[in-house]
């Protein structure tokens, strides 16, 4: 019971990269980087192992940014053709490249980073994967005309890449859809039809995470836009939980979300964000403890998994250790008192 894992994205460390950014430069290159982010990786499921965090990830270190770190695999992108676009419904306007051609995947993405995770713990092993719909938003379309079609020609390239994870000893993929609270009349029209079609087949556990973004000044402006409650998971909850994804992984600390909305759940596993990533201040396990308890008035004990409210990627190493240990230390507190 009360099963923990973490979001996904960890700090890289000062010599892998340059620490506290979303976006920061490697400081190696060649053979060096790929033996200091296997190294980075290492340190950080030993620390999750170490902080009693259950499913352990290699916290992002082998790929700057969770969608470009993908779409660098992929064939039929532009890089050179930057067209502006205002990501998130326009929460932040970036210049993104250009799908100019047929995507396609020539060759496996992170199979290499899967298998070398998965030789160096006896810990179920969690990989993240950007989500169609949010890769979607953050990339321009020359080419199919339409966004949800283009999401579909990800999502078959995304379940190619999934279906390696799995057999390179992965046991949930979960994919990050944070555009999913910005779109919410697409999600249910395609947005939960090109997830489905990037799970088939997979017989491991799979999962959605659908938070409010990073603590970055553009989150923490356009959250203050949004009123007394966040209503947005009211909106796309109930097709969800009628779907095939096997669990979501959804924001509550020191969120505006009303907590009752993890209710539409009710079929589903529930990662439920107990570590607020928007503060440098660690929790405590009671703090933690508390809050796993409180979650459990809208989600059953047997379905619900502390976990991160998002990434930690840009928040400094020593609090995003401090924040597994106060994730692992309050789970193990509520299973005790439960
Ligand atoms: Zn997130």
């Amino acid at each position: 019971m009360f099963t923990t894992t973490i979001a996904g994205s960890l700090p890289k460390p000062a010599w892998l990269a340059e620490p506290e950014k979303l976006w920061p430069e490697w400081r190696q290159s060649g053979p060096e980087l790929d033996e200091a982010k296997r190294d980075a990786a290492l340190i950080w499921i030993k620390e999750q192992e170490l902080a009693g965090i259950d499913i352990v990830t290699e916290g992002e270190q082998f790929r700057t940014h969770f969608v470009h770190g993908f779409l660098e695999h992929i064939d039929g992108i532009d890089w050179s053709l930057k067209t502006p676009m205002g990501i998130r419904n326009n929460r932040y306007t970036v210049d993104v490249p250009t799908v100019t051609r047929a995507l396609s995947r020539p060759e496996p993405v992170h199979m290499r980073e899967a298998e070398y995770i998965h030789a160096h713990t006896d810990h179920p092993i969690k990989f993240t994967l950007p989500g169609p719909m949010t890769i979607c938003d953050t990339i321009a379309d020359a080419h199919y005309g339409r966004r949800a079609d283009m999401a579909m020609a990800f999502a078959e390239i995304l379940n190619d890449e999934a279906r390696e994870l799995e057999a390179a000893g992965v046991s949930l993929i979960q994919f990050d859809e944070p555009a999913f609270n910005a779109f919410m009349d697409d999600v249910n029209e395609w947005g939960i039809a090109t997830l489905e079609r990037a799970i088939e087949g997979l017989k491991c556990d799979t999962a959605v995470h659908i938070c409010y973004g990073y603590g970055i000044k553009a989150n923490t402006d356009w959250k203050k836009t949004l009123g007394e409650q966040w209503r947005q998971y009211e909106q796309i909850f109930p097709a969800l939980d009628a779907s095939k994804i096997g669990q979501v992984s959804v924001e509550y600390a020191n969120s505006r979300v009303p907590p009752d909305l993890m209710k539409l759940l009710a079929h589903k596993q529930v990662m439920v964000g107990v570590i607020d990533v928007a503060t440098d201040q660690v929790e405590t396990a009671e703090e933690v403890a508390t809050r796993i308890r409180d979650a459990s008035a809208f989600v059953d004990p047997e379905r619900l998994m502390p976990c991160t409210n998002c990434g930690l990627a840009p928040l400094s190493r020593a609090v995003a250790r401090g924040k597994l240990q106060a994730l692992g230390a309050g789970a193990q507190l509520a299973r005790q008192r439960l």
